[in-house]
């Protein structure tokens, strides 16, 4: 058996070497699509009809109708996932407006693509799971809402990309991204939490972010062990005074963040509330979602 990767594309399992789309298709052309990061643990696709939930919303959205229900895709998630033999895995599914002519207009999309890759991936490095990182902030500020919607999950993330070139360029992994008003929103790929005398504060979504599944994990999971979250808008200061600081996503998973701008947050090490956290999230993650092997 070759061990080149299979990947789903528009309704059949083809290696990486044959997935192919067209250069035509407006995903590259206009970046005018929808996508979702997704991860398996332990032979499990986690939160799985909250992505396709998500992934069917930001479609719809932008007026994008995807050629299969939510059971042919949430099959399609797993089918991927058993063709590559993955238990532990992290899924990229993505849904262009198709191929198209050179115009903008999606109306010369006759068909969606739709394709699945189920790999792996480490954001971050991996001794910055045990000791947090250090992050900035990006002068690029995040969309507004009225603008694209960063709770649409769209193909166009070069808002974001132009804050992680920011954060690369000061020799750090990730950058915290203001909204327009100068409001904590998010991070490139991750919703942030700060903690302050035993409270956790986490910026709303009216902010003008993407609504994080692995944050609302975690938001219900701090609620079940005791802990007062708040969906609160602060600003940078808050952020430099808190006592702890966390980024949540699906490919960042639950990080501690001890530095921001050279400031250092709390005693500088993953504060006690973060480490709770990061474990419940990683025993929570690890026993729950769909089974991709019966
Ligand atoms: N914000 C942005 C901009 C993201 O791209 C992501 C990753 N999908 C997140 C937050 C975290 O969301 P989730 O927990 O659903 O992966």
């Amino acid at each position: 058996m070759s061990d080149e990767l299979i990947i789903y594309l528009d309704g059949e399992y083809v290696k990486k070497s044959e997935a192919k789309i067209s250069v035509f298709d407006h995903g590259v052309l206009y970046g005018d699509g929808v996508f979702e990061g997704i991860r398996a643990y332990n032979g499990r696709i986690f939160k799985c009809k909250e992505h396709i939930d998500r992934i069917y919303a930001a479609a719809k959205a932008i007026m994008l109708e995807i050629p299969m229900t939510k059971d042919e895709m949430k099959e399609v998630l797993l089918e991927t996932c058993r063709r590559n033999n993955l238990r532990d895995a992290y899924i990229r599914l993505v849904v262009t407006r198709g191929t198209g002519d050179l115009g903008l207009s999606p109306t010369k999309c006759p068909k969606p693509t739709v394709f699945c890759i189920a790999s792996t991936i480490t954001l971050y490095p991996p001794e910055m799971y045990e000791k947090g990182m250090p992050v900035i902030t990006a002068a690029q500020r995040r969309n507004k809402a009225t603008i694209v919607d960063p709770q649409i999950k769209s193909l166009n993330y070069l808002n974001n990309i132009l804050a992680k070139i920011e954060a690369n360029r000061a020799g750090v992994p990730e950058a915290i991204m203001l909204n327009h008003d100068g409001i904590v929103a998010e991070c490139t790929g991750d919703n942030i939490f700060i903690v302050k005398d035993g409270v956790i504060y986490t910026p709303p979504i009216h902010v003008g972010i993407l609504d994080g599944i692995t944050r609302r994990t975690v938001i219900d999971l701090a609620k079940e062990m005791g802990i007062e979250v708040y969906e609160k808008e602060f600003t940078l200061f808050n952020v430099y005074n808190a006592d702890e600081c966390f980024l949540t996503g699906t490919a960042a998973e639950a990080i501690a963040v001890t530095q921001v701008d050279g400031r250092v947050i709390g005693d500088g090490v993953a504060g006690p509330i973060t480490k709770k956290l990061l474990e419940a999230f990683q025993v929570y993650a690890n026993s729950h979602g769909e089974p991709i092997y019966n």
